[in-house]
């Protein structure tokens, strides 16, 4: 028998397939251990066959592992075939994204305890009174039963050994999963569904479309529906795929997942290690776990039978990936829906242009939830024209309503959440005499001040530059700070109410696994009464205490030089405003502004997405931006300057061909410089298009693949949700 291998090496000259002579019991999906060039490497079977184009003599032999199962199932591997021809991208790279890395390196390092039980009946036992602690572990084990040795040799040292040594007991070693999770309780709440919950969950049954867009307002009680969802497909025996933007974010809805569906859910995401995740990919892949939990990789759990997928905030920007492949969540959701005969269910109070427009015309059912739970009205916005505050004096970074509303909160031992969206201190350090601008060695961009560390830092590389004492360009004392960010906000709030307790949660204080469970869970408790935070505050909490949202900066991403920048504004609006007032208390929302007049500012603070929509729609109507075409930015990156150049030249000498032989498909065709001419000492290009036919698509790809070099990194995103 010959195999067809892929070996785990994503470079281009190993991007085929090889054949290798194999035993008749080897599977299809299967992990084998190959020889390569003098080595052994790991690789997988994709096809079985009689006979190979090469002399049968000069074929080497697979060695097999001792997995149980092949690590790729059937659907798994036509998926990863699918998105290998799709993307271009070598096949090794696209397997990756349904193994879990310890299945690829073979590094698993087993986790095991030894477990003791008795071999004899205590009553036969020969034990001498002054053996205390063998005696005690014989008493222990008798009432127990099988016992694991730690525990009982931190209660009787020593006692378990002696045991075994006379043979009364046996220790066997049993590999235990490892649950990531263990400090994460959750009350097990079932509720009955409301008329509206009901209504959304037979339509998602019966209705015959494939995809189910859920389009209830914050608090409206769609996860209740997912739940409902899962635990049908549950009873009948079927999977499903639950993906959020960030599970990490979400404690709450991770609590009571695990309350609800216990060890049959696993929870796949970027912050378990490593050996947390294989545990939980191989509950699922055995069947043991039937419920897939995570962020936009979960996408590509190993499940078999799968009654149901869902998307919760589906607008979210997470589920497209930015390392190649490029692949879109949906598409890739879409796909095994399809395969499954199953529903793909896409939920969000703010759903993307796109995916509206497709629901609006009928191509997707569209659900909606126009209540939240109780009728508990949506809170009132408060515009806060910050031209004004300017005019009157007042230069602090909170609006004279915004204090009122955060004074009010703090008597009446209410809590607040104050959001910005820029982490750090300040965003740049100008000097005013030569307007000097502090920026990165390795980076087009400019330097953060973080005052905790007294330190510059760069937010694209991550490199820290020691605070300057006077410009180094013109000696001068005098330097500003622009652009204020959440580490200021606090300190301006903590001078402003000396007593009050300030949480800050960013990318700065979350660190580790539990670092932004911890921050909720003292802001839950009540432990501190305002939350100063970035956009990871946005999403999905339920805190009831919360009556206060202050948006600080409203204007920020409406002037991003971005065809989505009106839809963001609209979503994070949206998103941020819906903390507020979860409870019986009513909430308030103070949005601040220079441009109080602006229409999606008007449309997010009526909470009219259909009034958002309409307008939204038909100025990209009228411009030609997706969803009435494409975005295609081809990126050409790389540190060699004169080498990223020619890269360049190759693939704008391909794209430009194609589009003088097809002028009809493209709408816009150019070569820039792209806005970030550096990050991480990469040099940065890009040929910007705008396709009214995709047909093109394909040839893109391949002229991208074509141009790619040891040196320089090609890729092609589509509707990239960064431009920068
Ligand atoms: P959404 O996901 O739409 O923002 P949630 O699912 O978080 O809304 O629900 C909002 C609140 O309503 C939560 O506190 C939730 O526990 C509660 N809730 C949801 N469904 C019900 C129900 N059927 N009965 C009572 N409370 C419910
Ligand atoms: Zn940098």
């Amino acid at each position: 028998m010959i195999a067809e291998v892929i070996v785990d090496i994503a470079a281009s000259e190993t991007d085929r397939i090889f054949d290798y002579l194999c035993d008749e019991n080897t599977v299809v999906g299967s992990r084998v251990r190959a020889p390569f060039g003098g080595k052994i490497v790991t690789g997988f079977v994709m096809r079985l066959k009689e006979t190979s184009a090469y002399p049968i003599e000069k074929l080497k032999k697979i060695l097999p592992t001792s997995d149980e199962l092949p690590a790729l199932n059937k659907e798994c591997l036509s998926l990863a075939e699918k998105l290998t021809a799709r993307y271009r991208v070598p096949k090794a790279l696209t397997l990756r994204l349904f193994l879990p890395t310890e299945m690829r390196t073979g590094k698993v390092r087993e986790l095991t305890r030894n477990y003791a039980e008795l071999a004899v009946d205590i009553a036969e036992m020969k034990l001498s009174k002054t053996a205390k602690n063998q005696l005690g572990a014989a008493e222990y084990l008798s009432q127990n039963g099988k016992s694991d040795c730690a525990q009982l040799n931190s209660l009787f040292p020593g006692g378990v050994s002696g045991l075994a040594k006379k043979g009364y007991v046996k220790i066997t070693k049993e590999q235990i999963l490892r649950d990531p999770y263990k400090s994460v309780e959750g009350e097990k709440i079932k509720r009955v569904l409301t008329e509206d919950q009901e209504r959304a969950v037979h339509t998602i049954r019966t209705d015959s479309r494939t995809v189910q867009l859920l389009h209830g307002v914050t608090g409206s009680g769609k996860t209740e529906i997912y739940l409902t969802l899962i635990a049908e497909c549950l009873q009948k025996g079927q999977s499903s795929i639950f993906l959020v933007p960030e599970i990490s974010l979400t404690p709450q809805m991770l609590s009571q997942l695990r309350a609800r569906f216990g060890k049959n859910a696993a929870i796949l995401h970027s912050g378990l290690s490593a050996g947390e995740r294989f545990d939980e990919w191989w509950r699922l892949r055995t069947g043991e776990a039937k419920i897939a939990i995570g962020a936009r990789s979960a996408i590509f759990a190993p499940m078999e039978n799968i009654g149901v997928i869902i998307i919760d905030e589906e607008h979210d920007s997470s589920y497209s990936s930015e390392s190649a492949p490029r692949y879109n969540t949906f598409d890739v959701a879409l796909l095994r829906a399809k395969k499954n005969g199953c529903k793909l269910v896409l939920g969000s109070a703010t759903p993307s242009v796109d995916t509206y427009k497709k629901a609006n015309d009928g191509e997707f059912s569209l659900i909606r939830l126009e209540k939240r739970i109780n009728r508990r009205p949506l809170p009132e916005v408060i515009i806060a024209d910050m031209r004004r505050e300017v005019r009157r004096g007042n230069n602090s970074s909170f609006s004279t309503p915004l204090k009122e509303e955060i004074e009010k909160c703090l008597s009446t031992d209410k809590q607040a959440i104050l959001f910005l969206n820029r982490r750090g201190y300040s965003q740049t350090v100008i000097c005013k005499e030569c307007g000097y601008v502090a920026k990165c060695e390795h980076c087009d961009v400019s330097l953060t001040y973080h005052k905790d560390e007294d330190a510059l830092k760069c937010h694209y590389c991550g490199m820290r530059y020691s605070m300057l004492s006077s410009c180094p360009d013109c000696g001068g004392k005098k330097l500003s700070y622009a652009g204020t960010g959440t580490q200021r906000i606090v300190a301006e709030l903590q001078k402003l109410y000396p007593t009050a307790r300030i949480l800050r949660m960013d990318n700065d204080t979350t660190s580790g696994k539990e670092g932004h469970y911890k921050i909720l869970k003292t802001f839950a408790e009540k432990k501190a009464d305002i939350l100063v935070g970035t956009q990871m505050i946005a999403k999905g909490h339920d805190f009831p205490s919360v009556t206060l949202v202050g948006i600080l900066d409203a204007d920020m991403s409406l002037h991003f030089s971005d065809y989505r920048s009106g839809e963001r504004t609209f979503q994070l609006i949206t998103q941020v405003a819906g903390r507020s007032g979860r409870a019986e208390e009513k909430g308030k929302v103070v949005l601040q502004t220079f441009d109080p007049e602006n229409e999606v500012l008007r449309f997010a603070t009526a909470y009219d997405y259909a009034g958002f929509y309409n307008n939204e729609i038909s100025l990209r109507a009228a411009m030609m931006f997706p969803p009435f075409s494409k975005i295609v930015r081809v990126l050409v990156t790389g540190e060699d300057d004169k080498k990223t150049l020619e890269a360049l030249k190759d693939v704008y000498f391909a794209l430009e061909k194609l589009y003088t032989d097809n002028p009809e498909k493209f709408l816009f065709f150019n070569k820039m410089r792209s806005p970030i001419k550096r990050i991480q000492n990469k040099h940065r290009y890009q040929v910007l298009m705008r396709l009214c036919d995709t047909g093109v698509l394909p040839e893109i790809y391949d002229a991208c693949a074509q141009a790619r070099t040891k040196d320089v990194l090609v890729s092609v995103e589509e509707n990239p949700v960064n431009l920068s």
